[in-house]
């Protein structure tokens, strides 16, 4: 028999693990399935010090691992699953996973973006040692520190500014001459006395993976081929992210980047109609704050609004 579930929770980041607490001290023993990014963009930060409540500041995984030791006590159950497909318009809402079919009578979408990164093996390796997705969290590391942003859109733009508050010089590197940022974001950081711009140029390396430190990048102009080195101790990747809700297009709507679009916060909808029982809350439905914080207050709406939705349904 096909088990059904009062509340699945796909995703286990700070939105996900929020909507767990709630909907667990609620009683619905919610079923989160963690995905291919466990723990979600906080796992793979260092310390984060904007999360109100840690005065000192508290490192990414940690934060995660007590939200979900949270969830666990209230009766929140974690399965490593991966979701094949959904039927959102299925009652109950039926998923296919890795693990077999699940049935559930409220969803809720917490299944984040991903941050877009250049690839490289290097890069790879400096995450958290230099290498940053996230000006917000990590700038306040390099006071004072020379530094590069990569990107052309308003996201570049938007860290390189404000990486201004910290850095003493902030390149801001892009692959084109033109750039798709707004034409005010661009004026503005093209304004900025500590930040230079240079275009037609692409990393070939991130420099300092011996020493677990980002020490500079191999850079190449792109229309010359001419290879050159800047000294940098700080890499910020600007380059977008990628919400994870292709497994939704054609059942719920979605905005032009993929983002799921959301009504009174967190309510879905199909052709402009609300979804009953299906909600999304944190990075997959937020292109403008993703904070962590922003994330949990979502996570918490969705599982209010799943409560809601059960009790008014009889469950
Ligand atoms: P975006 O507009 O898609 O820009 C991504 C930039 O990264 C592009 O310049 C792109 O270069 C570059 N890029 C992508 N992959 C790359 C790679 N592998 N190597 C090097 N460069 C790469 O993304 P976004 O800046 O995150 O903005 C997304 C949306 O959010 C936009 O609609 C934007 O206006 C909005 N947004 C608004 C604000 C604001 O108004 N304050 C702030 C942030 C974001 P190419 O140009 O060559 O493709």
């Amino acid at each position: 028999m096909t088990e059904i579930r009062d509340t699945v929770i796909l995703g286990s980041g700070c939105a996900g693990l929020t909507a767990a607490i709630y909907t667990a001290r609620a009683g619905l023993k919610p079923l989160v399935l963690e995905g291919h990014e466990p723990g979600g963009q906080l796992s793979i930060t260092t310390l984060v010090e904007n999360f109100p409540g840690w005065p000192e500041g508290i490192q990414g995984p940690e934060l995660i691992a007590n939200m979900k030791k949270q969830a666990e006590r209230f009766g929140a159950e974690f399965r490593l699953a991966h979701l094949r497909s959904v039927d959102v318009g299925a009652r109950p809402i039926k998923l296919n996973t890795s693990l077999g079919e699940i049935h559930a009578r409220t969803l809720i979408v917490a299944s984040g973006a991903s941050a877009r990164w250049l690839g490289l093996p290097s890069e790879q390796a400096l995450i958290g040692h230099g290498v940053s997705s996230c000006a917000t969290c990590d700038g306040f590391f390099f006071r004072g520190k020379e530094i590069a942003v990569i990107g052309g859109g308003d996201s570049a733009m938007e860290e390189a500014l404000f990486l201004t508050r910290f850095a003493s010089k902030v390149t801001l590197l892009h692959r084109r001459e033109s750039f798709r940022a707004s034409k005010i974001m661009l004026e503005r950081a093209m304004a900025h006395p500590n930040i230079e711009l240079r275009t037609n140029t692409v990393v070939e390396e991130v420099l300092g993976v011996d020493e677990k430190d980002v020490r500079g990048l191999k850079l190449r102009d792109v229309k010359t081929g001419v290879l050159d080195e800047l000294a940098i101790k700080g890499l910020f990747l600007g380059i977008g992210h990628e919400p994870n809700a292709t497994m939704f297009a054609g059942q719920m709507d979605l905005d032009e980047d993929g983002y799921i679009k959301t009504t009174r916060n967190v309510l879905t909808t199909h052709n402009g109609q609300v979804i009953d029982g299906v909600f999304a809350c944190g990075d997959v439905q937020d292109r403008r704050y993703r904070q962590a914080i922003t994330a949990a207050g979502s996570g918490c709406m969705a599982a209010l609004e799943a409560e809601k939705y059960l009790e008014e349904h009889g469950h």
